[in-house]
């Protein structure tokens, strides 16, 4: 099966039972915004709760929602404005916009051409003869220009207040950190998520969910001391991971290598502890949402690749061609390790403290270098500079007091120099008690691309098999974990007659009232019925007979191994609830 086949398949699936859709297709539609489906959105809903319960719940992390509209001084802060940017080439005969560094790695061997310098991917796109993807005209001596993929919108009437819808839900946490703070009583570490949507205007959004203009991202940031605080490595340090670094990447025979989180960082494959202990963390949880671990690997970023706030970063990475077919590596998540960029940055165009107060175990005694100028001596002697050059002098003294030995200190006030008399500035060193310290914490951030691991997780559970049921149909299979599938049981009366319909119903109704989500399903044969379900991953189906009108049991049976087994009504809600949980099989039963 060739990837896009594999692909098309998935599409036509998606499609036709609801997980989702382009959006807008009665006006012809627009790239790279879709729409989720009764089944789509009931997958991605519990896949939302799969993530909050690992990443926030188990983590005793908080979560907040805070809006998609920020003003834009916010991103003038956060570098967004200046930096966030992919690289865009026009074609002069059709005007066919591209994404410059995707057709170059399609049309040469170069893989993440995005880390590239804009004037060498010029001269690639010459060298190699690249052509426009849609209507074959050359590009070469084509502008190669930075697009900035924020959606710009305006707040309020006028113009005069310019807003952005957020490219990522981490800043909606950033700018709120100074109140954030005090819900975490002032203590480090702590970890605020965010699961929500976040929009990029993408040059050209391509296969489906993989990439959107709006999307949604579960994110956690998660503050940390980064003198005192460690995360608990023990708890994953046996985790195996496989990881492709820079170093592989950049060895022509360079292959990922299979390493337990404690081997990596001892090797200091990952160079921080702080995203090391969260690929342990992730590795389990992409297991448990069905992602096939031998199509996955952990990526580092080449430096040129970094984000503009980034130190270290890992991609979790999934391949979601066939089996069989080239590969085809997306990015599901981003770990970074962004240091103290973004309270940094908020600090000093805010108007706010994005520091935390470390109190010391005992106050310690400091000395401080102060000045107290004679301002009946600068008043005369700078006029209207005078005050300005007071400010200057207290900040030279934190900064250099051995500029305070000679007998005149110098300041610079907006590009001018002043000569101060020492005598003059009233400097002194005093003895002070500090209690302790404001630290602007570090940021370790896991970013999870929801949709893009919906699609994986759909791509890596879809399977065709011969069902042995009914030997001669295929039957399409979601093998979707329980936890994940949108429907947890079906139920069919074997007929719809004899009373078989309404028992069916009560049946249905008392798993509903039991808290599962429960479809009913009474047209077709029983096969069919079943294939309808496997369809769409419904793990548990539930048959009622003439027998049961007479004993008062149902046939369960399970999806994967379309095993059955006899079970009185009145325990349905106890063994499904096992088997969801993985506690029983259709076997011990
Ligand atoms: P980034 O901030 O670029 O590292 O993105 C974080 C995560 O968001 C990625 O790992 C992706 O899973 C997801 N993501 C980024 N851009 C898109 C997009 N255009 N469409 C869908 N998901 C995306």
């Amino acid at each position: 099966m060739t990837d896009d086949t594999a692909a098309d398949r998935l599409t036509e699936l998606a499609k036709r039972r609801g997980f989702f859709f382009r959006s807008s297709e009665a006006y012809g539609g627009v790239s790279g915004f879709y729409v989720y489906g009764p089944e789509g959105a009931t997958l991605k809903e519990n896949l939302e709760d799969a993530w909050r319960d690992r990443f926030v719940r188990r983590e005793g992390h908080m979560e907040i929602e805070a809006p998609n509209v920020m003003p834009e001084p916010v991103f003038e802060a956060s570098g967004h404005l200046d930096g966030f940017d992919d690289m865009i080439v026009e074609c002069p005969e059709c005007g066919a916009s591209h994404r410059a560094d995707h057709i170059v790695e399609d049309n040469t061997d170069i893989e993440e051409a995005e880390s590239i310098a804009i004037t060498d991917i010029e001269e690639i796109v010459a060298e190699n003869d690249v052509v426009c993807p849609s209507c074959g005209t050359e590009l070469a001596g084509e502008p190669v220009e930075d697009f900035n993929l924020m959606f710009e919108t305006t707040i309020g009437p006028g113009s005069s207040s310019p807003g952005y819808l957020r490219p990522e839900t981490a800043q909606g946490i950033f700018v709120e950190f100074p109140r954030l703070k005090e819900y975490a009583r002032g203590q480090l570490p702590f970890g605020v998520a965010q699961i929500g949507a976040a929009y990029r205007n993408e040059i050209s959004p391509r296969k489906g969910l993989v990439r959107l203009r709006e999307f949604a991202q579960a994110e956690l940031e998660h503050f940390v001391d980064p003198e005192t605080d460690d995360p608990d490595l023990e708890s994953v340090a046996d985790v195996e991971v496989t990881l492709y670094s820079e170093a592989q990447q950049d060895d022509e025979d360079g292959e990922p290598v299979e390493l337990t989180v404690q081997e990596a960082v001892e090797a200091g494959v990952v160079g921080s502890d702080w995203v090391a202990y969260y690929l342990g963390v992730a590795q389990g949880w992409y297991e448990r949402i069905g992602v096939d671990m031998d199509r996955f690997r952990f990526r580092q970023h080449r430096s040129g690749e970094l984000a503009h706030y980034a130190a270290d970063c890992w991609d979790a990475e999934a391949d979601t061609s066939a089996p069989g077919a080239d590969p085809d590596w997306i990015e599901i998540t981003g770990f970074a390790y962004r240091g103290d960029y973004d309270l940094t940055k908020h600090g000093e165009y805010a108007d706010d403290d994005f520091t935390i107060f470390k109190q010391y175990d005992d106050p310690i005694t400091v000395e401080r270098a102060t000045v107290d100028p004679e301002m009946s001596y600068l008043g005369p002697e700078f006029g209207g500079d005078a005050a300005a050059v007071g400010e200057a002098l207290e900040d030279l003294a934190e900064r250099d007091r051995t500029a305070f030995d000679d007998d005149t200190v110098t300041v610079d006030v907006d590009g001018d120099e002043y000569a101060v008399p020492v005598e003059k500035t009233g400097f002194s060193i005093e003895e002070v008690t500090e209690a302790g310290e404001h630290v602007t914490p570090h940021v370790v951030e896991p970013s999870f691309g929801v949709d893009r691991l919906v699609y994986t997780v759909l791509a890596h559970t879809l399977e065709r098999d011969d069902a042995g049921e009914d030997a001669d149909e295929d039957r399409t299979v979601l093998t979707l974990p329980p936890e994940l599938a949108p429907t947890t049981v079906a139920v069919f009366p074997l007929m719809d007659k004899d009373g078989l319909g309404e028992r069916a119903g009560e049946v249905a109704e008392r798993l509903r009232q039991a808290g599962f989500e429960v479809a009913e399903d009474a047209s077709g044969s029983i096969g069919r019925r079943y294939r309808r379900q496997d369809e769409v991953g419904t793990p548990y189906c539930v048959t009622v007979d003439y027998d049961t009108l007479e004993d008062g049991t149902v046939t369960v049976r399970d999806r994967d191994t379309t095993a059955q087994a006899r079970v009185p009504v009145d325990d349905l809600p106890g063994v499904v609830a096992d088997l969801r949980a993985g506690e029983t099989t259709i076997g011990d039963l």
